[in-house]
C-alpha cells in the first residue's frame, strides 16, 4: 500500500544531550525505559477506512508520531509499520449501508486519511501494509499456528485456541466476564457453538454470501482481524533471534488492549515462544463535549472537516498534544480556540527581533517529552519562553528552537 508523502525533518545541531525515552506499558502497568539502540521496530495498529480521520485516529497516530521523532532525534533508525484493515466486517456493513462498492469506500477513506497525515506532518511508517495485501502473510501466520496445534475449525472458518498461550490475559489485566464482554462488543463472538473457548478468536473467515474472498491454502475466505496484525508485525519489523521479545513497541488506542492486542500478542507468542513486543503503549479516547465520541452517536469530529473549515492542521496538533496522551479526554471548541490562541502568542515570540534564550527551553523539551512524552509540560515552556520573548528578554537562537519544535513536536509555526 502507498505511504504517505514524507515529512522533512530537521537536523538539529549535534552535541545535544537526549534522556533516554521512558513510556508507560500496559502490560507492566508500569514505565519502560526504551533502552537506546541503532534500530527500534514500532507496530501501530491503523484504521480500517470506512470512517477516516477521526480526532481518536489522528491523537493516536500523533502520539506514535511523538515517538518515532524522539528515538530519530536521538540518532536511531525506527523501522515503523502500519496497517490498513481493508478488509473487515465494519467496512462491508457501511458499504453496504451507503449503497457503494466496499474497494471505493476504502480507497476513498484511505485517501482522505493520508491527506489528513500529511496535514497533521505525522511521519509516515516506513511499511504501511493492507489486509488484502497481507492475506499470503496470514495464510503463512495460521500455517504456523496450525504446527502448534492451536488452530480448529467451526464449520469451515478456523479459529486460534488463546490456551495454548500460558500468558494470556497478561497484557490487558481484565477479569474474565469483563474480558467476555469486551469480546462481543469490539467484533468477538463469544456464544457461538463449536468453540473451545467462547474467547477463541477467528484467524480465517470462510467465504460468506455476497461478501469477497481469497483463494488459499484455507480454503476461499478473508483473514480475521487480530491475525492480519501479527502476520503483517513479524514479517515487516523482522524480529531479531538474538533478541528477548520480537518488537519494541507495539501502540495504538486503548480500545485495542483488549482483545486486540492481546491476541496479536498470544498468536505471535504461540509462533514463536517470544513476548511480541517490550512496550505495549496505548492511547486515551477522545469525547466531544462531555460524551464519547463514537460512531454510534454520530459525534464525530474529522480532520479534514475543521481543515476545510479553516482550521489550521497546526492548531489541532497543538490541541491535541495539550492534555497527556493516555488520558481520556474531551474536544470542544475551547480547547481549539485556546490551542489558536496559544499558538498566537508563539507566532507573536518569533517576529521578535530578539528572543529569549533557548538552550534552557531546549533542553525542556526534549526532558519533557523522553518523560512518558509529558506534552503539557513541553507546550507550558514554548509558551512561557514567548512571554519572556515579548518582555523584552534576548540572547536566543530562533532557528535553533523552529528546529527542535519541529523535529520534536512535528510544530511547524
Ligand atoms: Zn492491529
Amino acid at each position: 500500500m502507498k505511504s504517505w508523502t514524507s515529512v522533512d525533518i530537521p537536523v538539529l545541531a549535534a552535541g545535544r544531550k537526549f534522556p533516554e525515552l521512558k513510556l508507560s506499558d500496559t502490560a507492566s502497568q508500569g514505565i519502560h525505559t526504551v533502552k537506546k539502540k541503532s534500530t527500534h521496530r514500532m507496530y501501530v495498529c491503523g484504521i480500517t477506512p470506512y470512517d477516516s480521520t477521526h480526532l481518536g485516529h489522528a491523537a493516536t497516530y500523533l502520539t506514535f508520531d511523538l515517538i518515532n521523532r524522539y528515538l530519530r532525534a536521538c540518532g536511531s533508525t525506527v523501522n515503523y509499520v502500519q496497517n490498513i484493515t481493508d478488509i473487515d466486517d465494519p467496512l462491508l456493513e457501511r458499504a453496504n449501508r451507503d449503497g457503494i462498492d466496499w474497494q471505493e469506500l476504502a480507497q476513498q477513506q484511505i485517501d482522505l486519511f493520508r491527506g489528513d497525515m500529511v496535514a497533521l506532518r505525522v511521519i509516515p511508517p516506513t511499511h504501511y501494509i493492507g489486509a488484502v495485501e497481507a492475506i499470503p502473510l496470514v495464510v503463512e501466520a495460521v500455517n504456523e499456528l496450525q504446527l502448534r496445534e492451536s488452530i480448529y475449525p467451526v464449520d469451515a472458518d478456523l479459529y486460534f485456541a488463546i490456551e495454548k498461550d500460558p500468558q494470556f490475559g497478561k497484557r490487558s489485566h481484565l477479569s474474565l466476564k469483563e474480558m467476555l464482554s469486551i469480546f462481543s462488543e469490539r467484533g468477538g463472538d463469544p456464544l457461538r457453538p463449536g468453540k473451545q473457548n467462547p474467547l477463541d478468536c477467528l484467524v480465517w473467515m470462510n467465504r460468506r454470501p455476497n461478501e469477497p474472498g481469497w483463494e488459499s491454502s484455507l480454503g476461499v475466505g478473508r483473514p480475521g482481524w487480530h491475525i492480519e496484525c501479527t502476520a503483517i508485525a513479524l514479517k515487516y519489523l523482522n524480529p531479531l533471534e538474538t533478541d528477548e521479545t520480537l518488537i519494541d513497541i507495539q501502540g495504538g488506542g486503548s480500545d485495542l488492549i483488549f482483545p486486540h492486542h492481546e491476541m496479536c500478542a498470544a498468536q505471535a507468542h504461540v509462533m514463536t515462544g517470544k513476548e511480541l513486543a517490550t512496550s505495549y503503549v496505548h492511547t486515551g479516547m477522545i469525547g466531544l463535549d462531555g460524551e464519547k465520541m463514537s460512531k454510534s452517536r454520530g459525534n464525530l469530529v474529522f480532520v479534514s472537516r475543521l481543515v476545510a473549515a479553516g482550521v489550521d492542521p497546526m492548531v489541532i496538533r497543538w490541541a491535541l498534544m495539550s492534555n497527556h496522551y493516555r488520558l481520556d479526554r474531551m474536544w470542544s471548541d475551547e480547547v481549539l480556540n485556546k490551542a489558536h490562541s496559544e499558538i498566537s502568542v508563539v507566532k507573536n515570540a518569533f517576529q521578535m527581533s530578539h528572543v529569549a534564550p533557548t538552550e534552557h527551553l531546549v533542553q525542556q523539551l526534549s526532558e519533557a517529552i523522553s518523560n512518558d512524552l509529558d506534552t503539557p509540560a513541553a507546550l507550558a515552556a514554548i509558551i512561557s519562553w514567548s512571554e519572556e520573548t515579548m518582555n523584552g528578554s534576548s540572547g536566543g537562537d530562533l532557528k535553533e528552537l523552529r528546529n527542535t519544535l519541529d523535529a520534536l513536536l512535528g510544530l511547524l509555526l
